[in-house]
């Protein structure tokens, strides 16, 4: 395999995904002098909403902003006035919890459509390949990677870092494990200005946001840029509701209607003012890797961001451990510029897994005390063993 001088003045890098993780992973080696195309799946930058607000904390997302040359523009289009935030129960008054909710260390807010903006812009013309969902990586004979997309030519790359997310295709390359639902989805909905201006829960929501917690569920809402207030309900379903329930997601009546069902244990009033939403829904199944799993490094493959350690969002870190792995990554492949890539993303991934660990470990435990969340490890499920049968072992 290529050191890391060679990969960066004669190889290629493909990317695969164009989130937060995968798009400052280009930015940052772009600016260092490697070839680097991202491959993504959606068909244009506003194929679809990206959703909610994120925070950016000191020390591992502004740290990469920071060294993308990005802060002027992240401090334009973050609000530091969005980290306020206030934690009530199911009938509107403080939670016994009281400020046990405020994160400390957060950071300022920015929509996720708004820091991948960002990102995209900050790369040069044409490194993005809109349109191309990745369904396989292939080993060349000669130590590279073919990129198998659908409906697209392949492609050929030296290093192939997987920034697909939860649902990585790179990921099972590297390892049989794959997430675990954990039994919970969230579903946003939005309430758009014109619905929100002058009511009762534009003011409650003030210029942050607010979780009402109880009986194991939350509603969460936040304010965003662009005139848009989101709400998250906490629904305990399976994994393809609401098709096995026997509705579809834009069937925006019944989906209302399992939301107050879930929630009828709620002040009906509270609830009313909680639910008047413009009648448009998004979900997101919550699925999560475990804390402890392990993997070889595999020359040529490096994996960043959700697609490695998928977690729910419950201590609002995910966004934040992207932006650091691809930090870490570039960093690491320029540091020594003699190195052997296989040797410096080992290194890498030794980090990466030791913080997951921990994150993954916290983030269960924050999960366990609020909706009482217990995600079984113990069995591999029926889809780790299938994926076994996808390794390639690659000599060096
Ligand atoms: C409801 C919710 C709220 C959250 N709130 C917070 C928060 O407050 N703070 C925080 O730090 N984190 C939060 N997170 C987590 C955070 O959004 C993720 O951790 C972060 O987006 C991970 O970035 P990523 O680039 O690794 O993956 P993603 O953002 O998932 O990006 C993956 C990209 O890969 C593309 N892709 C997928 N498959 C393929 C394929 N086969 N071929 C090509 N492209 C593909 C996708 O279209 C996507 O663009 C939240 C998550 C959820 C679900």
């Amino acid at each position: 395999m290529k050191s890391c001088e060679e990969l960066r003045t004669g190889g290629t890098v493909a990317i695969v995904g164009a989130g937060p993780a995968g798009t400052m992973l280009a930015r940052l080696l772009q600016t260092q002098g490697f070839s680097v195309k991202v491959f993504e799946r959606d068909a244009s930058p506003t194929a679809r909403p990206q959703g909610g607000s994120l925070d950016l904390r000191k020390n591992a997302g502004q740290r990469a902003v920071e060294q993308a040359g990005l802060m002027e523009e992240f401090t334009h289009l973050s609000r530091s006035d969005a980290k306020a935030f206030k934690m009530l129960d199911s009938q509107g008054n403080p939670h016994p919890a009281g400020e046990a909710g405020t994160h400390e260390e957060a950071g300022p807010e920015i929509d996720r459509g708004d820091l991948r903006q960002m990102l995209l812009g900050s790369l040069a013309p044409d490194t993005i390949a809109w349109d191309h969902t990745l369904k396989d990586v292939l080993p060349e004979t000669d130590g590279r990677w073919r990129l198998e997309f659908k409906d697209q030519a392949p492609v050929v790359a030296d290093l192939v870092v997987g920034a697909d997310g939860v649902g990585s295709r790179v990921r099972p390359r590297l390892t049989p494990v794959r997430p675990r639902y954990t039994g919970m989805t969230m579903l946003a909905g939005v309430i758009r200005k014109e619905l929100w201006r002058g009511t009762e829960i534009s003011d409650l929501v003030g210029e942050g946001s607010v979780m009402f917690a109880d009986h194991n569920q939350t509603i969460f809402v936040q304010r965003c840029s662009h005139d848009l207030i989101l709400l998250y309900y906490s629904m305990v379903v399976a994994q393809d509701w609401p098709a096995s329930g026997g509705f579809a997601l834009d069937d925006s009546d019944a989906v209302l209607d399992a939301i107050k069902a879930a929630y009828k244990d709620w002040s009906p009033e509270l609830l009313a003012m909680l639910t008047q939403v413009d009648g448009k829904f998004n979900r997101w199944p919550l699925s999560v890797m475990p804390p402890d799993y392990q993997w070889e490094t595999q020359p040529g493959l490096a994996m960043v961001g959700d697609s490695s350690h998928a977690m729910p969002p419950f201590t609002g870190k995910g966004v934040n451990l992207a932006l650091l792995d691809s930090l870490e990554l570039a960093n690491a492949l320029v540091a020594d510029p003699a190195a052997e890539v296989t040797a410096v993303v080992r290194g890498c991934e030794a980090r990466m897994q030791e913080r997951t660990r921990n994150e993954i470990g916290e983030c269960l435990g924050v999960g366990q005390f609020i909706y009482g969340l217990e995600v079984d490890f113990s069995k591999p499920q029926e889809s780790d063993l299938r994926n076994l049968s996808q390794i390639v072992p690659v000599k060096e």
